[in-house]
């Protein structure tokens, strides 16, 4: 099938590159020359595990090719997808701006049916308003199709070879064919397709992002009463992720949540049921119980050292929002690290990937590390913000022998907190029992 992708982000490079490896003829259109330009000299430019490789594949065997001319890419197409950013807006809802530039854009080039996908998290009723911005510029028969994204960064390429589903919203026969057979390889195993309306597939998408935030949301709460009561958050989670009804995953309290999908997909979900009359308190309180936990690990440094943290340095282990990732969009670790910067702290970090993305953020103002030692020479305190597995096992002689003060503050609760302290460092947890 002939395929072109508008935006090649996260999302938009990953499925363009699936659906390459699928066997489809893929072009990846971009405004932006420079990321375009890298592509097409095989320079990618995310981190996402295994994708170089197989971007080099396919662009090698002709399947899958990159240019900013939307046109070139589009005319040929039989599926477009639109998998433009939709960030958030000035009053926290989904900005449509580009989504409806690039379904303009498409409007005004195709000459025959066409299948328009929006792949962009995007609200409630896009559909309908994208369908608008075509029809309004050309008399070719098209259709709108809701095709959500569930790929996890730093897993992206196994989530959309093997996904779990596929929601599919479409409103015609011929859409759902054409759609339920590009999609067909990924789900030899067993129909993973589940097709329903636009409007029940653009929720379904928020509502997922929702209900996983939720779960991280109330076990950073439930963390934050096991410090008040000396309990074990870890103890909880076992206990109640082994409920069936439950389960293990996302259950893991922690310094917040972060990326770029959850603190503007809440945002967005919520504006939508205020718009429609519905005052989503729980969403409100997921949100704000993140904000707090945002600043956790700040706080309990200042509980520790005090206010002012003039000429102390702290190293930082992970600056991506989460492992196996370079993005840094809504990281905990920039509130944790403006935070110290603005105490009058200095700071060293070390990520294994992020240190580019971090830059952009950072600049000169913090150090950066080549590895998690540097990271702990002659610090005060060691942050743990990101769990990446380099993190998990380190040689704790060497840290104590390299830091000045032997303190930790485990933000994923990678450490045993008993061990920490037989180890003899002073060791600060997310919700491990009363800090000592
Ligand atoms: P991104 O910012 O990484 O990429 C968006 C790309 O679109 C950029 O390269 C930008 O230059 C390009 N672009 C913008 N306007 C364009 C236009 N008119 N024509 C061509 N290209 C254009 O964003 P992302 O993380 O890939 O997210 C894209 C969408 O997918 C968002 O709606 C997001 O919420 C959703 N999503 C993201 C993830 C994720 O893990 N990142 C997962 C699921 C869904």
């Amino acid at each position: 099938m002939r395929v072109a992708v508008i935006g090649s982000g996260y999302v938009g490079l990953v499925a363009a590159t699936c659906f390459a490896e699928g066997g489809n003829d893929v072009v990846c259109v971009d405004i932006d020359k420079a990321k375009i330009d890298g592509l097409k000299n095989g320079i990618v430019p995310i981190y996402e595990p295994g994708l170089e490789e197989m971007v080099e594949r396919n662009a090698k065997a002709g399947r899958l090719s990159f240019t900013t001319d939307l046109a070139e890419g589009v005319k040929p197409a039989e599926v477009v997808f639109i998998a433009v950013g939709t960030p958030e807006g000035e009053n926290g809802d989904a900005d449509l701006q580009y989504v409806l530039a690039a379904a303009r854009d498409i409007g005004k080039v195709i000459e025959r049916y066409t299948v328009v996908v929006d792949k962009s998290t995007v609200p409630v009723g896009t559909a309908d308003l994208v369908r608008k911005e075509i029809a309004a510029v050309t008399d070719v028969e098209f259709d709108v199709v809701s095709n959500p994204e569930f790929l996890k960064e730093g897993a992206a390429i196994d989530d959309f070879m093997s996904p779990d589903r596929v929601v599919i919203g479409a409103e015609t026969e011929k859409a759902r064919e054409i759609m339920g057979e590009l999609y067909a390889p990924f789900c030899r195993k067993n129909d993973r397709i589940i097709f329903m309306d636009t409007r029940s597939a653009e929720l379904t998408k928020y509502a997922a992002n929702a209900m996983l935030a939720t779960r991280i949301s109330f076990m950073n709460e439930m963390a934050r009463l096991c410090e008040r009561v000396g309990a074990d958050v870890e103890m909880v989670r076992q206990g109640i992720g082994s409920d069936s009804r439950i389960g293990l995953s996302f259950l893991f309290a922690g310094a917040s949540f972060g990326g770029s999908c959850f603190p503007k997909d809440i945002k967005a979900l919520y504006g939508t049921a205020r718009e429609n009359g519905l005052d989503f308190e729980l969403l409100r309180a997921v949100n704000s119980v993140n904000a707090e936990q945002k600043r956790i690990l700040l706080q309990k440094a200042l509980r520790h050292y005090g206010t002012n943290l003039e000429g102390k340095l702290f190293g930082v282990w992970g600056l991506a929002f989460k492992p196996k990732t370079d993005d840094m969009r809504e990281a905990p670790s920039i509130t944790l690290i403006e935070g110290l910067l603005g105490k009058g702290a200095r700071v060293v970090a070390h990520d294994p990937v992020a240190h580019e993305s971090a830059r952009k953020i950072f600049g000169d103002r913090i150090a950066y590390a080549d590895t998690p030692y540097g990271a702990v020479e002659g610090v005060d305190g060691l942050f743990l913000v990101t769990e990446w597995n380099e993190f998990r096992r380190p040689d704790f002689d060497r840290m104590q022998s390299l830091m000045k003060q032997a303190v930790v503050f485990d933000g994923r609760n990678v450490f045993n907190p008993k061990k920490m302290r037989e180890r003899g460092f002073k060791y600060f947890g997310i919700g491990r029992g009363k800090d000592q």
